[in-house]
């Protein structure tokens, strides 16, 4: 078993897939290593890519400002992505990247331990929960997997396109602060 170190380590000389060609950075993700709470989003933008920090852009202003909202400090909580390189033109990972990277995140899961994952838009709560899922119709149910309580909510970029969006999103934040307070 790596230490989260040894395993950024590996990570930023990883070659498994080919958004290693594109990358200025790999996007390890940040934060507290012993988190209650882990946000996961979907993969590097531009900002990301540059700063080699998760969730820096418009849409991690946005995150900062729901984790903030709840009492939450962002340094307290730990922010991945499904994948660690930056999509060309941000579109959405394909298939094989998110396989061959959702490894690391299975990892930085054991050794952070978190108690609650937030799965950020559709492509995060797919890889984490359900291939199936339908994040309009199953947003704000938690689920349960190996004793880690999982809510699915909206990617905070879709706020910004979809006003309609902001107040499911802020509900499912509000409901983040209700069951971590349950547990602390
Ligand atoms: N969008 C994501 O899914 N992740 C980031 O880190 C930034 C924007
Ligand atoms: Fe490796 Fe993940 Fe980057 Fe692909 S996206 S090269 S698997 S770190």
């Amino acid at each position: 078993m790596y230490t989260l170190d040894e395993l950024k380590e590996i990570t930023h000389n990883c070659k498994k897939c080919r958004l290693c060609n594109g990358r200025t950075n790999v996007v390890f993700g940040q934060g507290n290593p012993d988190a209650y709470i882990m946000f996961i989003g979907e993969g590097p933008g531009r900002e990301e890519d540059l700063k080699a920090q998760a969730f820096v852009g418009a849409a991690g202003q946005l995150l900062t400002k729901a984790i903030e909202g709840i009492g939450i400090k962002r340094e307290d909580v730990f922010i991945a992505n499904i994948v660690k390189c930056r999509p060309p033109n941000n579109r959405n990972p394909q298939e094989d990247e998110m396989q061959a990277c959702i490894q690391y995140l299975r990892w930085q899961v054991k050794l952070i331990k978190p108690k609650i994952i937030v799965c950020l838009g559709s492509i995060a709560a797919k890889n984490i929960i359900d291939q199936n899922l339908r994040i309009t119709r199953q947003r704000g149910q938690w689920v349960e997997k190996k004793g880690i309580k999982i809510l699915p909510t909206f990617h905070p970029a879709a706020l910004l396109r979809d006003e309609g969006k902001k107040r499911p999103f802020w509900e499912d934040i509000k409901e983040v602060k209700r069951v971590y307070e349950e547990l602390t």
